[in-house]
């Protein structure tokens, strides 16, 4: 089912997710609903709190992004990720490493906006899969900047928080009002 997606000052878009405890029917349906609603709005990435749920869960597909690559690794070695799109990941824990990037982003709960924002340009993580398998990897590129674009969202932290200072300045009033600053 497709979903409306949260977006500017709603509350959701705040809270911090919960941990999930187990793979239930809710869950699994929770998730298909976050497929179909990502699809539909053509997005790379959406996080729970974007459907008005505080959970630890995201869902992920940058397979389509051919102009903005990305790469995967398991146990070290290379990995056809776009096998594995969609994706939906669940209690991730993310190590970032690499050089901090500086690049556009957008969000579905921020229609029309895109802001410059840094991010380092690896992460290494380890999250609960829908199979209720622990999925560990390492991963680079769009892929690796979607993963902390999402993660963020389960934190109740937005895009617009991260944005480059021009950016934040050049953000019209109703937007810089719910700019948070990160600790
Ligand atoms: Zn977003």
């Amino acid at each position: 089912m497709i979903l409306e997606i949260t977006t500017f000052d709603h509350p959701a878009l705040r809270a911090r997710g919960a941990r999930i405890s187990e793979i239930t029917d809710r869950i699994r349906s929770i998730a298909a609903d976050m497929i179909e609603t990502m699809r539909d709005a053509d997005g790379l990435g959406l996080a729970a709190q974007q459907i008005g749920l505080p959970l630890q869960m995201f869902a992920l597909d940058v397979s389509q992004m051919k102009n903005r690559p990305s790469a995967m690794w398991i146990d070290g070695r290379p990995t056809d990720f776009e096998s594995l799109m969609p994706l939906v990941l669940m209690n991730s824990e993310v190590e970032t490493f690499g050089d901090l990037l500086v690049e556009g982003e957008g969000c579905l709960s921020f229609p029309e906006l895109s802001a410059d924002i840094p991010r380092p340009f690896s992460v290494r993580v380890k999250a609960l899969t829908l199979e209720g398998v622990i999925l560990e990897f390492e991963a680079d590129g769009l892929l690796a900047r979607a993963i902390q674009h999402e993660l963020d969202h389960t934190r109740g932290i937005l895009f617009i928080d991260r944005a480059v200072e021009d950016d934040r300045n050049a953000f019209p009033p109703d937007i810089r009002r719910l700019m948070r600053s990160i600790s």
